[in-house]
């Protein structure tokens, strides 16, 4: 889509990166990094001083204690850790739960380690993607090794509530499951809703895996710069096959990342307040195009539904935009296992600048006429 984006000359509001840079002063930590020799191979687990600010960060945000030592590993992005925590936690023919639509990397790492992934769909209720508790339970079964959760979640924007996180812990611990949390959006949610690690829940922090990056954190996703924190036996497990992934992650943006977590908390607090303001400009103008449109609590999204528009699907609909309207967006369907679950649904991103939304904005009012 990015590349008809770009063969077009339509507005990409496809991929999710953001068309502004992250906080001037981490920027310059990463030149100073590289200007006073950090440059070679970092230690395997990563920079000292990088897993001593995720623990930091940890306790300050969570009240959840992980040693630098042990319980912290410092990855190429959250990819890698998602990868290595598959790859390392399960044996062929295991099954793997994750909520469908799902991040494209979580199939391709569980057939890597020729495990099965098992989709439990998120469906529109009340205006907001949820999973039924009974359908997760049902996906449950002697085989399960693992649940992948991702909240704030990608593509559909649901943050989930402490009662939807209390159904996945009983089942994680009720059937012995290891969780691995994706929380790339941990600071990205809107109206106050709150970001919950699973981790954080009764019995869930020797169970889970929690992985976070700087990618989206501060508007850097080109220094694939993330990490894991868990219980030292599943972080040894963990780094054993991250070893030979890519033994260690680059230096310099390591130092730069330890500098932003301690410093640069009032940066992504603004950094929230402007995508809460961009996520309801866009909204606005999607409604106005005739687009039924979910509302996100978190992430860089907006879900549409193309169906008042006259389209079913959303295949179809995203290949004919660009003539239809010079705007380049996302089918939905590309991320399930059934993509006939979510044929009619479009995702659209608002990580970009306030004229770049509205001038898509404007191109889209024609589908309308
Ligand atoms: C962007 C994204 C990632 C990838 O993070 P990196 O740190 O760039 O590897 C993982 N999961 C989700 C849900 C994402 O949106």
């Amino acid at each position: 889509m990015s590349a008809l984006a770009t063969q077009t000359g339509a507005i990409n509001l496809g991929q999710g990166f953001p068309d502004t840079d992250g906080p001037a002063a981490m920027l310059d930590r990463a030149v100073h990094a590289i200007r006073s020799g950090a440059n070679q191979y970092p230690p395997g687990p990563g920079v000292m001083e990088l897993r001593q600010a995720v623990s930091e960060h940890r306790a300050e945000h969570y009240a959840l204690a992980y040693d630098p030592a042990g319980e912290v590993l410092v990855t190429v992005g959250a990819t890698e850790a998602i990868a290595a925590a598959v790859l390392a936690l399960c044996e062929p023919g295991d099954e793997v739960i994750a909520f469908e639509p799902y991040y494209d990397s979580y199939a391709a790492s569980i057939a890597l380690a020729q495990a099965r992934l098992v989709g439990v769909t998120l469906r529109p209720v009340e205006g907001r993607f949820a999973f039924d508790p009974d359908e997760l339970r049902a996906a449950v079964t002697s085989r399960t090794r693992m649940i992948l959760v991702n909240s704030p979640h990608n593509p559909t924007g649901t943050v989930f509530t402490r009662a939807e996180l209390t159904v996945i812990a009983e089942l994680c611990q009720e059937h012995d499951l290891i969780a691995v949390t994706d929380e790339v959006y941990e600071h990205l949610t809107f109206d106050g809703a709150p970001h919950i690690p699973l981790a954080t829940l009764p019995g869930m922090r020797e169970r889970t895996v929690m992985i976070s990056s700087a990618g989206k954190t501060f508007s850097v996703t080109g220094w694939k710069t993330g990490w894991v924190c868990a219980p030292a036996e599943l972080v040894t497990a963990v780094q054993t096959v991250k070893q030979f992934l890519t033994f260690t992650a680059s230096a310099p943006w390591q130092v730069a990342v330890a500098f932003g977590l301690r410093h640069e908390g009032e940066w992504i607090a603004a950094l929230r307040a402007s995508l809460q303001d961009k996520r309801d400009r866009l909204m606005d103008g999607l409604t106005a195009a005739g687009f039924e449109v979910f509302k996100p609590a978190g992430t860089y999204f907006v879900q549409t539904d193309i169906r008042p528009l006259g389209f079913t699907d959303g295949l179809e609909f995203t290949r004919r935009l660009p003539e239809l309207a010079g705007v380049v967006a996302i089918p939905t369907q590309v991320f399930y296992d059934r993509p006939e679950r979510g044929g009619h649904f479009v995702r659209f991103a608002f990580c970009k600048k306030d004229e770049v939304i509205d001038e898509a904005v404007a191109r889209l009012k024609r589908l309308s006429v």
